[in-house]
């Protein structure tokens, strides 16, 4: 399933991060702020319980999250800058690494670092700004199920279709978070019209 966030200020932001004139520090705060909206969207399921306060005023009774343990996993190198945003939402939330390059002979994303937490029983996401053809994302998500997370969810800043038919048609039970949908594939696997390379706006490569 894809959802795709749909609010003026993510609009915004993603316009700013696809101007090539916005500058590495700007484009940090704008991956931050888009990101944090994500993270808000792709967890408006998570359980609640009832708590009563006491206000200054009287007595009130509203809800609050139940404990529900969260793994974030972020896929090296340009997830890395999506984490800090969930953990300032979530502060207990594990976090998880997976590094995955592609092989050059048989194109094949394959994963050479994999550090995570115990994913049993909890909620997991996938965190990766750019979902291009989908092969590292749905290779990660592979991992992920194999140490036991179950229908983990995938976060990304920005889509192409391409990318979402390949994870859907390899992980049907994913649901697939992202800020927008963008047009296709251009011959060398980015994202049009895309913003570049993330890693390189991002660090200043
Ligand atoms: N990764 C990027 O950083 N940009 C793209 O357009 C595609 C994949």
């Amino acid at each position: 399933m894809l959802s795709i966030l749909r609010h003026p200020l993510a609009e915004h932001i993603i316009t700013h991060l696809r101007d090539k004139t916005t500058k590495p520090a700007t484009f940090r705060t704008l991956a931050y702020q888009i990101t944090l909206m994500l993270a808000i969207d792709a967890t408006r399921d998570l359980e609640t319980e009832p708590k009563t306060v006491d206000t200054p005023l009287e007595t009130a009774t509203g809800r609050v999250l139940r404990h529900q343990p969260i793994v974030v996993v972020a896929i090296l190198r340009s997830g890395v800058c999506m984490v800090q945003p969930f953990l300032d939402v979530f502060p207990d939330v594990s976090v998880g690494y997976v590094g995955l390059e592609r092989d050059h002979e048989t194109a094949v994303a394959r994963s050479y670092y994999c550090k995570l937490p115990p994913l049993g029983g909890r909620r997991v996401l996938v965190v990766d700004p750019m979902l291009a053809s989908g092969g590292s994302a749905s290779q990660a998500i592979g991992v992920v199920k194999q140490n036991g997370g179950v229908a983990p969810r995938l976060v990304c800043i920005i889509a192409a279709p391409e990318g979402v038919a390949e994870v859907s048609r390899h992980h049907p039970d994913a649901t697939i978070h992202v800020g927008v949908l963008d047009r296709a594939l251009n011959a060398r696997k980015y994202i049009l019209p895309g913003l570049g390379d993330f890693g390189d706006r991002l660090y200043g490569t």
